[in-house]
């Protein structure tokens, strides 16, 4: 799937669209999700045009790979969220339920999260 940079999260990165930001650095920004699933939810994305995990997977360069991974630990401290724990998920595609096509990884926290998926109907 071609990346669209007309996605909502690439208009945000661009500063089209307004968010509750929370972490910025030279790799990622994170901000509040608009409708959260847990009394912490944010989403981390990269500062660059990839469509999923699978995507930056395959493509991007390690710097920026790495640069993206720390920088999900340490939104997770500036929250204060490292002693509890908290979870993460990247929906990919299709069958994973990805709604906005440029990567993102959810970041859950601030209760007991329960059971990791639900069963199937
Ligand atoms: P996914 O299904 O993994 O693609 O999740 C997309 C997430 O983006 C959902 O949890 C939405 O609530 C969230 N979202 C969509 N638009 C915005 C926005 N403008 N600001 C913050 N979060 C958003």
């Amino acid at each position: 799937m071609a990346y669209d940079p007309n996605n909502i999260f690439a208009r945000i990165l661009r500063g089209e669209i307004p968010c509750r930001k929370v972490y910025e650095d030279d790799f990622a920004l994170a901000f509040h999700d608009i409708n959260p699933k847990a009394p912490v939810h944010v989403l981390v994305i990269p500062k660059a045009p990839y469509v999923s995990l699978d995507d930056f997977t395959r493509e991007a360069p390690a710097e920026l790979i790495a640069g993206f991974v720390r920088a999900v630990g340490a939104v997770a401290r500036q929250l204060g969220l490292e002693d509890k724990g908290y979870r993460l998920l990247s929906n990919i595609g299709r069958d994973g339920g990805q709604e906005v096509p440029h990567l993102h990884v959810h970041l859950f926290g601030g209760r007991t999260l329960g059971r990791m998926i639900p069963d199937a109907d």
